[in-house]
């Protein structure tokens, strides 16, 4: 029912390319639905289908203030016709964030606990308050990653993808890269950037891989170095690429994850990491909605399709 008949895709041109024989296009996933962009789409699909098939009225999330899979689960939550609460870190909701502003818009009912609480968002005693004091829902954790997200993001590589020998996403929770890495090819590479600052998180994929039964046909790396301070945190040289890759190729990016993504694609095309005649496929995850919060928390504007 949520699921888009065509994603589209841009080719990207410059000189660099050209020199090192390389072919670099951009999976639009930022477009696969005006309302509900990027990977949240697919990791919703089932988590949603699942409620409805449960019988559930409404479906209960976490997430932080300016978050992707708050937006895109009330967007969501509406368009299916479920109720949704989304339980956000941080007492005091700002009326202003227009990412919060948005989930109330759509009838999320928004529920700010303090930072001590919310570390405990899967202890089963605090899920069982929740349900006393709103109701019996359905819970999709935060960052959204679950079997059936999983699932979901096994299918955002097609048929049409099988001619690509390199493929780059980003990494949060990791539930999108774990959908790649179970639908990538025998000859192809999947990239994954890391959004967070620190080792852990090569050990924390190999654990959600084996948890869900994924054994990629693929090789896959994993790239902790591109964090730029951390996550949510950025520097000049991110801002400026960001710019510069609008400016370049009129495709918009986030700071927190695709900007990241693409940044670290774009300095491993400079220091000759994909061979001549590589194919490569930059997975734009969407996230474009938190750009405006993100101008509003730094002053720093950046290209949003939104504004
Ligand atoms: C949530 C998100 C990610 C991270 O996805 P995971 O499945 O949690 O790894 C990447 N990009 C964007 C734009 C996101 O909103």
């Amino acid at each position: 029912m949520l699921l888009p008949q065509h994603i589209p895709s841009t080719l990207l041109q410059h000189p660099l390319l050209d020199q090192m024989e390389v072919e670099m296009e951009v999976m639009r996933l930022d477009q696969v639905h005006p309302k509900v962009s990027g990977n949240k789409f697919f990791k919703l699909k089932y988590n949603l289908a699942e409620a409805l098939k449960q019988k559930h009225q409404q479906v209960l999330t976490f997430g932080g203030a300016y978050s992707n899979h708050i937006y895109a689960t009330a967007t969501a939550a509406k368009i299916i016709g479920l109720n949704s609460i989304g339980i956000i870190r941080g007492e005091l909701l700002d009326s202003q964030n227009p990412t919060l502003g948005h989930a109330k818009a759509v009838g999320m009912l928004l529920k700010g606990i303090s930072r001590e609480l919310y570390r405990d968002k899967t202890n089963p005693k605090f899920l069982e308050q929740l349900r006393q004091e709103l109701g019996e829902f359905y819970l999709i954790p935060e960052g959204g990653t679950n079997a059936l997200a999983i699932q979901g993001t096994t299918e955002i590589l097609s048929s049409n993808q099988f001619n690509f020998s390199h493929l780059a996403t980003s990494i949060g929770t990791g539930g999108t890269f774990a959908g790649l890495a179970n639908s990538l090819l025998p000859q192809q590479e999947l990239l994954g950037i890391s959004a967070l600052k620190g080792d852990s998180i090569q050990e924390e994929m190999k654990q959600l891989l084996h948890t869900h039964h994924i054994q990629s046909q693929g090789s896959l790396s994993i790239w902790t170095q591109y964090h730029h301070g951390g996550y949510a945190k950025w520097t000049s040289e991110l801002i400026e690429f960001i710019h510069w890759f609008w400016e370049s190729f009129g495709i918009p990016l986030d700071p927190i994850y695709t900007g990241k993504m693409a940044f670290a694609c774009w300095d491993l095309l400079q220091k000759s990491y994909f061979k001549p005649g590589s194919r490569v496929l930059l997975i734009h995850t969407g996230g474009l909605q938190g750009n405006l919060g993100f101008a509003q928390r730094t002053g720093i504007e950046l290209p949003s399709p939104l504004a």
